[in-house]
């Protein structure tokens, strides 16, 4: 690699790890889980000390922020969301039913977990997970940007 060609690298990862930008996606939550991102977004827990903003658009953000086990209904539309989400993209699964179907496992209108639709770079524990688990799994996440050979992160 040349000098410019690390330079601009340098300069891809810098802007992308201060300017992470985020759309939520809730693919079957009972929405406890919603309202513990939307916590972490107010001014109290302020994750845009971070670069993080909720975006609204798929076609603008770099994260899917995804809560609830994922159902039938909401397969489809998860994925065009996903697809429609520039390269390089990131996923973090927020709670025990993204993580493995929680209390909604077995239900007739429940496929599965997140990562059994679309794969999952950070899982973040918890019903609900508190603000502080979810900025420490998107500290994880910038973690993990910075040193590109960790791959799933358990936060
Ligand atoms: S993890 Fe708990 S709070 Fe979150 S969607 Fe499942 S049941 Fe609701």
């Amino acid at each position: 690699m040349t000098a410019n060609t690390n330079l601009l690298e340098s300069l891809k990862l810098w802007s992308r790890t201060n300017s992470l930008w985020a759309v939520h996606f809730n693919s079957g939550s009972c929405n406890g889980c919603d309202i513990e991102i939307l916590a972490t977004l107010i001014p109290r827990y302020d994750v845009e000390r971070f670069g993080i903003k909720l975006q609204g658009s798929p076609r603008h953000a770099d994260i899917l922020i995804c809560t609830g086990p994922v159902t039938r209904q909401a397969r489809d539309r998860l994925l065009r969301v996903y697809e429609q989400m520039p390269a390089p993209k990131f996923v973090m699964a927020i709670g025990a039913c993204a993580i493995s179907g929680g209390v909604f496992q077995g239900c007739y209108n429940v496929l599965g977990h997140l990562d059994e639709v679309i794969p999952v770079d950070v899982y973040v524990p918890g019903c609900p997970p508190r603000p502080e688990a979810i900025i420490h799994g998107v500290v994880k996440l910038l973690e993990a940007l910075r040193a590109p050979h960790e791959e799933v992160i358990h936060a």
